[in-house]
């Protein structure tokens, strides 16, 4: 496994738990608004991968879950035999993903070793390819949602917003897409030096305006959070 980045503790990366965040290099997606850039380009120092079994071994006592992030990690070939090998330490695992492997993500769940998905909706479908300045197939982004609204693990949709990308329309596109799903996200874009397409070219949603987002779409949806 390519790690090159890792978070001990953290409060909101797992709902309702206190997990290690580990970030895997790389992605196949390059969505200008991504605030992992280092991460994304695949720059950093790698971390074994024993210690860090070793280290989740240590902390067993204070944090039962790991969060497995990027980048996109399911790019990475052994992340299948990663994730048994924390399983057999029973932590419970999240993975976060843009959904472009569903063979992979169907196998992980039917074999019941991932125990949250945090899927990323980066757009409407038709608007994919523009917002994630790469090639996409976009029968993959609906398979990996089609299997999350199986309900077979606990999941989440979830979309980072800024007004330069994204309208309010788009986003009720989305929502309609989405339709039927337990829980849908709203990050709100928020600008820094580590901004992949760099600080400043993006706008946040204002408050107020995200209030209207979510009445707009809660009809569609069970629940609606904003982060
Ligand atoms: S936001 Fe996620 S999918 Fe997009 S480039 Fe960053 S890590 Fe990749």
């Amino acid at each position: 496994m390519n790690i090159i980045g890792i978070e001990k503790s953290s409060f909101i990366d797992y709902p309702n738990n206190i997990c290690t965040v580990l970030f895997t290099g790389g992605c196949n997606f390059r969505c200008p608004y991504c605030h992992n850039s280092s991460i994304v380009n695949n720059t950093g120092d790698r971390i074994d991968e024993d210690k860090i079994i070793v280290f989740l071994k240590k902390r067993k006592k204070f944090i039962d879950s790991l969060c497995i992030s990027g980048g996109e990690p399911t790019l990475q070939k052994d992340l299948y035999d990663f994730i048994c090998r924390v399983k057999e330490e029973d932590f419970i695992i999240k993975l976060d993903t843009n959904g472009t492997n569903p063979t992979l993500l169907r196998n992980l769940i039917d074999k019941k070793l991932i125990d949250y998905v945090a899927m990323d909706i980066k757009a409407p479908l038709a608007k994919y390819p523009s917002i994630v300045e790469s090639v996409v197939d976009l029968k993959d982004i609906q398979e990996s949602i089609n299997i999350l609204l199986k309900n077979k693990v606990e999941y989440e949709f979830r979309t980072t917003i800024c007004k330069e990308l994204l309208s309010i329309e788009d986003i009720k596109t989305i929502a309609k897409e989405l339709k039927g799903c337990k829980t849908y996200v709203l990050q709100n874009f928020r600008d820094g030096e580590t901004v992949l397409a760099g600080e400043n070219k993006f706008t946040s949603y204002k408050a107020e305006e995200l209030k209207e987002i979510e009445e707009a779409i809660s009809t569609l949806l069970n629940r609606v959070i904003i982060r």
